[in-house]
């Protein structure tokens, strides 16, 4: 939603206070936001507490939050679908990346034999999927990965 910077002569409003801090707006400029009025310095990212009284900002809500762009984002947004489980990675999740791929930290496992993977450990994407080196090579051998995999 936009914000809107009343001039000081339209204020039959005032008296109704600061949606913020319920104190009477005096201020020579009041901000009116999500149909209630603010002071300049009330209207806080809950995150970051940034001002988001700027003119023509920006500012989203979500679970009764008022939040900046940058915060919205990294915490209603996502990243992605996970490689393994197709499922929406949240923005704030920590994730693992293999080329173009992102995984949850839990689905980052050979989906062969489920072993996961440690700091230092090799793994392979083979056909799309992780593979752990054991899984790797014996693919490699037989070169079965077609006929193993559903
Ligand atoms: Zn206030
Ligand atoms: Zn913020
Ligand atoms: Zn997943
Ligand atoms: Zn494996």
């Amino acid at each position: 939603s936009y914000l809107n910077r009343d001039e000081p002569g339209a204020s039959h409003h005032r008296d109704k206070g600061c949606a913020g801090c319920n104190r009477k707006i005096k201020d020579r400029y009041l901000l009116k936001a999500l149909d209630k009025y603010w002071h300049e310095d009330c209207l806080k990212c809950a995150c970051c507490d940034c001002r988001l009284g700027e003119v023509g900002s920006t500012l989203y809500t979500k679970a009764n939050l008022i939040l900046c762009r940058r915060d919205y984002l990294r915490l209603f947004g996502t990243t992605g679908n996970c490689a393994a489980c197709s499922k929406l990675i949240p923005a704030f999740e920590m994730v693992m990346r293999a080329r173009d791929n992102v995984y949850h930290l839990d689905c980052f496992a050979c989906q062969l034999c489920n072993q996961r993977f440690c700091v230092g450990d090799k793994f392979f994407l083979k056909n799309n999927m992780i593979l752990c080196q054991m899984d790797y090579e014996e693919g490699q051998l037989n070169g079965s990965f077609e006929t193993q995999v559903q």
